[in-house]
């Protein structure tokens, strides 16, 4: 059945491993996992709920799942700890709530929408931020929580190479990765989100582009909502999410064009991996990516579900 215009897109990162470095029942459970968060944000929208809803309930399930990096399974900074960043944007309201270097928030990207909901501050950052969330409830764990084999792996083999003065370049899936959503409520409200623990052996203290709204994460009403995912460096100096919204409402681009030009040519010059999730007033999301792999999905206004690790998609039919 043909719904009034909703729709959700969601990204898990342009990091993504190699094919063969990952059991092929690790990649079918991450795969589940992208559709259970599509659903989530799915269900909220065909029941008439907001986009914001959505997009909230879309990166919990992802930051719940130990295959993205973000909440459980998220990045080590170079002290092994985990400080995470979030953010959450209405665009109807243009209202939006971040948290930064965060380490005790089970939900970073509750956080983000507890500050977006309190008025009170745009961005929160650290330990602050944490208290500030167990003063509205959410649920906090000790900081091990977040951590899982893969990427204490992943730190110790960067820590050596350093050690060991050898130059190999890290690969996209070794430096980063990140989750995000965006949604299109029966009202034709947007919204994004984006969940991340920034970068493997990132400097402890360092800020990405996610919790930065206009660099990782942007959504206004009759334009575009998009989370991005890539090194944020890149993404803060070229206010990369606004940027897309730009090149829509001044440039007079359509979304497709708009994103396709921001990931493969402006953000590519800088020679970084680089992706996004965004969708547009009207239509489908869009979701371009310039490494090996993203892990996406998407529900359609016809109700269809796809989801994709690497280059071929994998449709599963009515949500
Ligand atoms: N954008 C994230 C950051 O820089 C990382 C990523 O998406 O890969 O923190």
């Amino acid at each position: 059945m043909s719904l009034p215009g909703i729709a959700i897109g969601l990204h898990g990162g342009c990091g993504t491993l190699e094919r063969s470095l990952q059991s092929e029942a690790d990649w079918q459970q991450s795969r589940e996992h992208l559709a259970l968060a599509l659903r989530a944000g799915w269900r909220i929208l065909k029941a008439g709920g907001r986009a914001l809803d959505a997009v909230q309930a879309a990166v919990v399930v992802m930051e719940d799942s130990p295959h993205f990096n973000a909440g459980h399974g998220a990045a080590l900074t170079d002290k092994a700890e985990h400080e995470l960043d979030a953010s959450i944007m209405d665009g109807a309201a243009l209202a939006a709530g971040a948290v930064c270097t965060v380490r005790r928030i089970r939900n970073p990207v509750l956080a983000a929408r507890a500050v977006l909901d309190g008025g009170q501050a745009v961005l929160m950052s650290g330990a602050a931020a944490d208290d500030f969330a167990e003063s509205q409830g959410l649920a906090m764990v000790a900081p091990n929580y977040f951590t899982t084999q893969r990427r204490v792996d992943a730190l110790r083999l960067l820590q050596q190479r350093a050690e060991t003065g050898a130059f190999v370049p890290a690969s996209e899936a070794e430096k980063h990765g990140t989750v995000g959503a965006v949604a299109r409520d029966m009202q034709g409200h947007l919204a994004a989100a984006t969940s991340t623990g920034g970068f493997n052996n990132k400097p402890s203290g360092r800020v990405g582009d996610s919790p930065i709204i206009g660099a990782g994460t942007y959504a206004k009403d009759g334009v575009c909502a998009v989370s991005c995912t890539g090194q944020g460096e890149i993404f803060i100096r070229r206010v990369a999410a606004y940027d897309l919204a730009a090149r829509i409402s001044y440039g007079g681009q359509a979304l497709d064009a708009a994103a396709t030009t921001l990931v493969f040519d402006t953000l590519a010059s800088h020679g970084i991996g680089a992706g996004l999730v965004a969708l547009g007033a009207s239509g489908n999301p869009v979701a371009p990516f310039n490494t090996l792999g993203m892990a996406r999905g998407w529900i359609t206004t016809d109700g269809e579900l796809t989801v994709a690790t690497h280059l071929e998609l994998h449709p599963m039919g009515p949500a």
